[in-house]
C-alpha cells in the first residue's frame, strides 16, 4: 500500500504533476526526458505516462484517475451483446448492374406507404429504414458495396444480411458471382432475389442451377439459401421478400445494447449549404440523443438535431438506426467510428489527440482507413464510365462505339447510356445530367441553345474530328477511375533497445538503426523473430533528448508510435519503418 494517494486528471500539465508531487518541476522534466518524453512545464502528459513516471521516481505515491478513462476505440468497448434487446436487420443490396438494385430499392421504399406519402427524398441517401409487419428494417442505398465494406472493416459487421438480385432474364453474371463472394467473405446471409419476373424470356430453373453452381442451393433441392421471385416493377413478391428478411432476422436473433453510450459508423458526410457538415450515422449499439457529445475521427460535435435520412426530426436513434446529425466542426470521414462521450472536453481531447494521430500517420498521399475501404471496394467491384455517343453518320456512330468498348478492362468499363446519329441534342442533356455521363460528339455539332443547357447542368461534352483523339479521351477517363495501386517503400529498421512507455495508444521506446535511415511520418511493422505482431505509426524521433526527422544506420534514436490496438513491445523486437503511397495507373 502506497504513502499516499493523489488524484490526477486523464491529461495533466507537467507544471501541475510536480505541485501534486511536491517536486521541482525540473526534476520531473529530467525524468521525462530520461523516459524519451520532451515535455516542457506547461505541456500535458497523459495518465499512463504520469503512472509510469512516479513509478521510475520511485515514489511512494499511488495515482488515481480523476475522471472517468476515456474508452479509445468502440471494439474495445464492444461485447457480447445477447443481454440486449432485439434491434433491426441492416440489409444491403447488391448485384449486377441493369438487375435491378436501384429498382427494387425504390419499390421496397415504396411498400412502405408511410414514408412514401411523405416523400421528400431528393438527395443521395445512404441507408433509411422502412416499417414493415411494425418491424423497421434498415437498408443500406448505394454505394451499398462501400457501407457494406466499412462496417465490416471496422469489425462492428452491422450488415446482417445481403440481397443479392439476379434479373430472371439475365441469370448469374461477373456482378452476381462478386457480390455472393463479398458477402460470403464477410460472412452475412445471403437471400436471392429474382428480380424481372414479370419479362417474358425469364428462365427462373436455369437459374437456380446457376446458383447452385455458386455453392447456392436453394431449399428444395435441399440447400438453405432463400430465392425470392420478385417483380420491382410489378411489386409481386415484394411483401414476401420482406417478409423473408423479418423471418432471417428473427433466426439470426439480432441484438444490440441499449441503455449504454451510443457508437455506431459514419456512413456518409457532405457540407450542406446553411447547415454545415452533415453526417448519416448508423448506430451501432446504445442510444443516440440531441445534445449528446458525439466524437468521430478527428472531430466532434454537439449534436444539434437528429433527424431521419427522410428529413423527420428523432428523439433519439437505437441500434441498427441510420440517423443524419448536425453540428460537427468539420467534416468526419466516411468509415469513421463515432462514439458518445461524456462532455466537450472529453469530446474535444478524444477529438484533438485523434487528429494528431492522423497528422502523424501521413502526409495526403498516405492512405486512412477511409480511402483503403474505398480501394477494398473498388477492387470488388466494376467502374463504370458512362457515356452518350453521337455521330454525323451510322457508319461512324458504331466505329466509335466499337473502339471505345474495346478499352474496356476488368475493372473499368465504358457504358453507353444511350447513342445516336444527329447533333447533340436537349434529350442528350437530360440523359447525361440524369446518369452523369460525358457525352462524346464525332464529327457533330452542338447548337447554342444545348450549350446553354449543359454549361448550367455542367454536363461534359467533348466534340472530336479525328477518332484517336476521342479515344484516347476516353482512355485517359477510364485510367482515372482506376483503383491506384498501393506502393510500400522500405525506409530502414530498428533493434528495440529499450522501452519506455506502453499505453492503450502510444508506446515510447529506443533503439540501434540497423538499416536504412528511418523518418517520419511513417509507418511501422513491429517483428518479433519472424512474427509481425502489430502494425502502427511512428509520430516521432529523437537523437538523444532533441527531436529529429531523420536517423541513420548505426545510431541510437527513441521513438514515439502510436497504437490503434495494444501492442506489447519488447527488447530485442525489430520495427521496419515504411511509407505507403497511393499511385495512380494508366491504361
Ligand atoms: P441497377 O443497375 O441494378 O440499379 O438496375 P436498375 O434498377 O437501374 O434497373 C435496370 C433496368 O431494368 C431499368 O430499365 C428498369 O426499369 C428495369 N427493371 C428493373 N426491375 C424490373 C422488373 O422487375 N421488371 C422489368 N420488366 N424491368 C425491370
Amino acid at each position: 500500500m502506497a504513502e499516499r494517494t493523489i488524484e490526477v486528471e486523464e491529461q495533466i500539465t507537467v507544471g501541475a504533476l510536480a505541485e501534486k508531487l511536491m517536486l521541482p518541476v525540473t526534476k520531473l522534466i529530467g525524468e521525462l526526458m530520461k523516459n524519451g518524453i520532451m515535455a516542457t512545464v506547461n505541456e500535458r502528459i497523459d495518465f499512463d505516462t504520469a503512472q509510469i513516471i512516479v513509478g521510475e521516481l520511485g515514489l511512494d505515491i499511488e495515482l488515481a484517475r480523476k475522471s472517468e478513462p476515456i474508452t479509445s476505440t468502440i471494439h474495445e468497448k464492444r461485447k457480447s451483446n445477447q443481454n440486449g434487446e432485439t434491434r433491426p436487420p441492416v440489409i444491403a443490396v447488391m448485384g449486377h448492374v441493369d438487375h435491378g438494385k436501384t429498382s427494387l430499392l425504390d419499390a421496397i421504399r415504396g411498400a412502405d406507404t408511410a414514408k412514401g406519402e411523405a416523400g421528400g427524398i431528393t438527395q443521395h441517401i445512404s441507408a433509411y429504414q422502412i416499417v414493415h409487419k411494425d418491424r423497421p428494417i434498415t437498408f443500406l442505398d448505394t454505394p451499398g458495396h462501400e457501407a457494406f465494406a466499412a462496417l465490416r472493416e471496422h469489425g462492428a459487421l452491422l450488415t446482417d444480411l445481403v440481397i443479392v438480385v439476379v434479373a430472371a432474364d439475365d441469370g448469374v453474371k461477373p456482378q452476381t458471382i462478386e457480390a455472393i463472394r463479398f458477402a460470403r467473405k464477410a460472412g452475412v446471409k445471403i437471400l436471392v432475389a429474382v428480380n424481372k419476373i414479370d419479362k417474358e424470356g425469364s428462365n427462373v430453373a436455369q437459374l437456380k442451377q446457376q446458383l447452385a453452381e455458386q455453392d447456392l442451393l436453394v431449399e428444395e433441392w435441399g440447400g438453405d439459401t432463400v430465392v425470392v421471385e420478385v417483380s420491382a416493377k410489378t411489386k409481386q413478391g415484394i411483401p414476401e421478400l420482406l417478409d423473408m428478411v423479418l423471418l432471417i432476422a428473427d433466426v439470426e436473433d439480432l441484438k444490440a445494447e441499449v441503455d449504454v453510450p451510443a457508437t455506431g459508423l459514419i456512413i456518409e458526410a457532405h457540407m450542406e449549404q446553411g447547415r454545415g457538415p452533415v453526417a448519416i450515422c448508423l448506430v451501432d449499439e446504445g442510444t443516440l440523443e440531441s445534445g449528446n457529445y458525439i466524437v468521430a475521427g478527428g472531430t466532434y460535435a454537439k449534436i444539434r438535431n437528429l433527424e431521419s435520412t427522410d428529413g423527420s426530426k428523432m428523439a433519439k436513434a437505437t441500434p441498427s438506426t441510420p440517423v443524419v446529425i448536425t453540428g460537427f466542426k468539420v467534416l468526419p470521414e466516411f468509415g469513421d467510428e463515432f462514439q458518445i462521450v461524456k462532455d466537450e472536453k472529453t469530446a474535444r481531447t478524444l477529438a484533438q489527440n485523434m487528429d494528431r494521430q492522423r497528422k502523424a500517420s501521413g502526409s495526403k498521399q498516405d492512405i486512412g482507413s477511409g480511402e483503403l475501404i474505398r480501394m477494398i471496394n473498388r477492387t470488388n467491384e466494376i467502374t463504370e464510365f458512362p457515356v452518350i455517343v453521337k455521330a454525323d453518320v451510322q457508319g461512324s456512330l458504331i466505329s466509335v462505339i466499337d473502339s471505345i468498348k474495346s478499352l474496356d478492362t476488368d475493372e473499368v468499363v465504358v457504358r453507353i447510356v444511350n447513342s445516336g446519329v444527329g447533333a447533340v441534342n436537349e434529350s442528350d442533356a437530360h440523359l447525361a445530367h440524369s446518369t452523369g455521363a460525358t457525352i462524346y460528339g464525332f464529327n457533330t455539332q452542338m447548337p447554342t441553345s444545348i450549350k446553354r443547357l449543359i454549361s448550367r447542368d455542367k454536363v461534359p461534352v467533348r466534340l472530336y474530328s479525328i477518332i484517336y483523339e476521342l479515344i484516347d479521351d476516353v482512355r485517359e477517363e477510364l485510367g482515372t477511375r482506376l483503383a491506384p495501386e498501393i506502393v510500400e517503400k522500405d525506409l530502414g529498421a530498428l533493434t528495440v533497445k529499450g522501452v519506455f512507455k506502453t499505453s492503450k495508444t502510444e508506446i515510447i521506446c529506443g533503439g540501434e538503426v540497423v538499416s536504412g535511415k528511418l523518418t517520419y511520418p511513417a509507418l511501422a511493422r513491429i517483428k518479433r523473430g519472424k512474427e509481425t505482431i502489430g502494425e502502427a505509426t511512428i509520430t516521432n524521433l529523437k537523437r538523444g533528448p532533441q527531436d529529429t526527422k531523420e536517423v541513420f544506420e548505426g545510431e541510437m534514436c527513441g521513438m514515439n508510435i502510436a497504437t490503434t490496438q495494444k501492442t506489447d513491445i519488447q527488447e530485442g523486437d525489430r520495427i521496419e519503418l515504411f511509407t505507403r503511397e497511393s499511385v495512380t495507373r494508366h491504361l
